[in-house]
């Protein structure tokens, strides 16, 4: 009979911790089998307390070969290498168990117990190792929330104090006694744009300081917590007060800004040196613009200018566009290439059903190497390629559903006289924007069924100024 396997297990959560150690540690265990029947499996940068067995193919791979009774003993560095979820260790150990393996913690001699065998107090000391790793992660943050590493407008002192920074001091006071003052969205936003100056900070790290307890010296996220360490700008009162003024301003101003930025087409590109462009706010916070000067004459649009003329654009479009026959010509077109595809597939299917059969019915049976065998990688590529087929169809699908809602977009918008859905037209039909000084392109898709209309549609906007 073939002799049983030796897994040795090792994980780092992290990629900068040291696997040596753990190479380490089972090296005296891995001396005592023979070479053929040590498995090493490492599993790096996999966090076992954010990610499940099911994602975590080595550890299935494990739990396989045990169920095939193919595993003596598996070995691992401690119990929290192996698991960090009390139900899918507990779940490990009964199969251990079931299937006579021995797990072997090899920093046993380092003050760990060693695996006891008895599923009941396994369960007790996995959920010790569950319990540990969920409060790690939690005591990281709260940690981080009563003693952050850094926090504008403090010196945090070798005593965990935090001090107001003799530097900022004067303006934050003046900040939190300012906003105490504001009851309307016009006296918000002149505030921001005071404050963006003179603490030079951008509106978000503005709103958080103004919503952040600390600067009141308590932890508020969990219950109640006064922090003695720190020497507060306000009391808890006017936290609390400044809170109730502030929070629909807050979400009136970040709808208003959004409003600023939507934009029915994804960002346009400049026209003369093709740079992808970003939004960018002007200075007093009142429109969202695109601009390029980098070596050629200046482009400047702001958002509602790109709107109309995409708006403009897209009914131009549809005036001139055959939907029907792009309906009926991309149904056909569907039907032949899922045929197509369908054949290939079923060859494939074919190919896979023997490559399995000619593992499963092989003589050589399990060896460390199998992973490397032709047949197995030949398996690997088959299923790869049936994949792509199912990939295949379903992008063809998605281009006829396409299809089909801009079929069904322009004869409403035609027939019915229905509100222009410009955002959704846009992203069946425009390619690419271009901005110049004075016109903006667009490049256009479904070319093939647009008559009497070229595929670049220039808009001329601005009066020439020479
Ligand atoms: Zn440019």
């Amino acid at each position: 009979m073939k002799q049983k396997l030796h897994i040795f297990f090792r994980r780092v959560s992290s990629a900068n911790q040291d696997l040596a150690t753990q190479i380490e540690f089972d090296r005296p265990y891995r001396e005592l089998c023979n070479k053929e029947q040590i498995v090493e499996v490492n599993e790096d940068d996999t966090s076992a307390n954010k990610l499940s067995v099911a994602q975590r193919p080595k550890i299935t791979e494990i739990i396989n070969l045990i169920k095939e009774d193919k595993v003596e003993k598996v070995y691992a560095y401690e119990r929290t290498r192996l698991f960090r979820d009390y139900y899918e260790a507990q779940e490990f150990c009964h199969t251990c168990i079931e299937h006579n393996v021995e797990i072997i913690y090899t920093s046993s001699s380092n003050g760990h117990m060693g695996f006891t065998g008895d599923i009941f107090i396994e369960g007790l000391l996995n959920l010790f190792g569950d319990i540990e790793g969920k409060n790690i992660a939690r005591r990281t943050v709260e940690a981080r929330r009563k003693y952050p590493p850094k926090k504008y407008g403090y010196v945090k002192t070798k005593q965990k104090t935090y001090q107001k920074a003799a530097k900022t001091e004067p303006s934050l006071t003046q900040f939190f006694e300012e906003i105490q003052q504001i009851d309307s969205l016009e006296l918000f936003n002149s505030f921001l744009s005071k404050y963006r100056k003179v603490l030079a900070k951008p509106d978000d790290t503005l709103i958080r300081i103004a919503t952040d307890p600390f600067y009141a010296g308590y932890d508020l996220h969990e219950g109640e917590y006064q922090l003695p360490h720190v020497d507060p700008f306000i009391t808890k009162e006017t936290f609390l007060q400044i809170q109730g003024q502030l929070s629909p301003l807050i979400k009136a101003y970040i709808a208003n800004i959004q409003k600023l930025q939507e934009l029915y087409i994804d960002y346009p590109k400049c026209g003369y040196c093709l740079k992808s462009l970003r939004p960018r706010f002007n200075s007093d916070r009142t429109e969202v613009y695109f601009s390029c000067s980098k070596g050629h004459t200046k482009v400047y649009y702001d958002t509602v200018s790109i709107n109309e003329a995409t708006k403009e654009v897209i009914e131009k479009i549809i005036a001139h566009l055959n939907v029907d026959r792009l309906l009926v010509d991309s149904s056909n077109r569907m039907k032949e290439i899922k045929r197509m595809i369908k054949k290939e597939q079923e060859k494939t299917e074919v190919l896979l059903k023997k490559a399995e059969d000619s593992i499963l019915f092989s003589k050589e049976g399990y060896d460390q190497n199998w992973c490397e065998r032709q047949d197995y990688q030949e398996i690997l590529s088959l299923q790869k390629d049936c994949l792509l087929f199912v990939d295949e169809i379903n992008k063809k699908q998605q281009l006829l559903i396409e299809n089909k809602q801009l079929h069904q977009l322009t004869v409403e918008a035609i027939e019915k006289q229905a509100e222009l859905n410009v955002r959704a037209l846009c992203d069946l039909l425009i390619n690419d924007v271009r901005l110049y000084e004075q016109s903006i392109e667009f490049d256009v898709n479904k070319c093939d069924y647009i008559f009497n209309l070229d595929n670049e549609i220039t808009l001329h906007l601005k009066e020439s100024v020479s």
